[in-house]
């Protein structure tokens, strides 16, 4: 009998949640990005719920290869681009689409010999500083590209960085537009944030959003909003079950370094998940956990394998009882994987795809 802790994968809420993200930005194309093996859930495991997407955006060559496998003929767009001069023939050989963010990567093309022009989205930097072309030498650079027999199309592409918060996107937006205005082609812009928040105006839905966490059903912008402010359903789960209970007395202590002290009689459950399975060992005392779908917490800390939860709200618990430790209990709780990420001062997107190889995942 293997340990029983398990990872459910949403295909339903992927599909629900990539027809929301279609319904926030109606007249745009979709990428759904899956990057990191999307987002920790497994490629082939999400494809059903995604291959609704226009397009699937990644960034390593070897998923583009895994998505092409699946029976994919539609585009893919390497978000990063090329990293060397021989990816370029993977791109010619797969038909993939990729970012020119320097001008390594025009020397690159420029020197491919290839008898299927690329299509190409040339990345702008308007602020990140992270990929991407200073304004003052976008133009520069698209012309090149424009002269080259190696290139079909050029789309315009730029990224923003607090399309979550409070600064917002106006002082990037504005430089794109500026800078682009009179440029030809398809624009990229939004991610999920962006897309969610501010794609009201056409011109930040551009013709293609760039979701990925929406798709996964985390809210980028927790706490602000959740996912049921957002209508987002989570495409993960990661269950398990009590697999010990103990009865404390005022006084005793709970796990290593005796973190928590019982202040009156408590049953606390043994859950098999720990951080070697992927959740957070910073996660403490009060973080919240549903057994049997009724919400509790976390007493103590995570050890390697194991965690500990009060069982007062779910006197009924017992040896084998559910737990859901983010996700979807099977009476229909939820546990947001937000709620969690917060608990260990992170977000969702690192607690997906941190999930553990050890954990075994099914889909459903
Ligand atoms: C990862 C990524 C996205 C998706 O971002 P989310 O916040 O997950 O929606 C979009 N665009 C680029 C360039 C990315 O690297």
């Amino acid at each position: 009998m293997p340990r029983p802790i398990q990872a459910t994968i949403h295909v339903e809420a992927l599909r629900h949640n990539l027809a929301r993200m279609r319904s926030a930005t109606p007249d745009a194309k979709v990428w759904a990005v899956v990057k990191a093996n999307a987002y920790g859930h497994g490629i082939e495991r999400a494809y059903d719920g995604l291959r609704g997407a226009d397009g699937f955006a990644l960034l390593d060559l070897g998923e583009a290869e895994r998505v092409r496998s699946l029976g994919w003929r539609g585009p893919i767009l390497l978000l990063e681009g090329v990293f060397e001069p021989r990816d370029l023939e993977l791109c010619s050989r797969l038909g993939l689409w990729h970012t020119i963010h320097c001008d390594e990567q025009i020397e690159m093309l420029a020197a491919h010999k290839t008898q299927v022009p690329h299509r190409v989205f040339l990345k702008m930097n308007s602020g990140m500083n992270r990929l991407g072309f200073a304004p003052a030498r976008y133009r520069a650079a698209w012309t090149r590209l424009d002269a080259l027999p190696q290139v079909e199309e050029i789309s315009l592409m730029t990224h923003f960085s607090d399309a979550d918060g409070e600064r917002g996107i106006d002082h990037q937006l504005s430089v794109f537009l500026d800078t682009t205005r009179d440029l030809p082609g398809e624009r990229s812009l939004a991610n999920s944030a962006a897309s969610l928040r501010h794609a009201a105006d056409p011109q930040v839905r551009g013709d293609w959003i760039r979701p990925g966490i929406a798709v996964y059903g985390s809210a980028p912008d927790y706490p602000e909003h959740d996912v049921g402010h957002w209508g987002i359903r989570p495409a993960m789960t990661l269950g398990s079950k009590l697999l010990a209970v103990q009865y404390l007395q005022p006084g005793d202590t709970v796990g290593y370094g005796s973190s928590f002290t019982a202040g009156e009689p408590l049953r606390i459950g043994v859950v098999a998940c720990g951080y070697a399975d992927g959740y957070p060992r910073h996660c403490s005392t009060g973080t919240p956990v549903l057994v049997e779908g009724v919400r509790t917490r976390l007493v103590g800390r995570v050890s390697m394998d194991m965690l500990a939860v009060d069982l007062t709200p779910v006197p009924h618990a017992d040896f084998g009882s559910e737990v859901t430790l983010w996700g979807t209990a099977s009476n229909g709780a939820l546990l947001a994987i937000d709620e969690v990420a917060k608990s260990a001062g992170t977000l969702g997107y690192e607690l997906m795809c941190a999930l553990a190889p050890r954990v075994p995942v099914v889909v459903a």
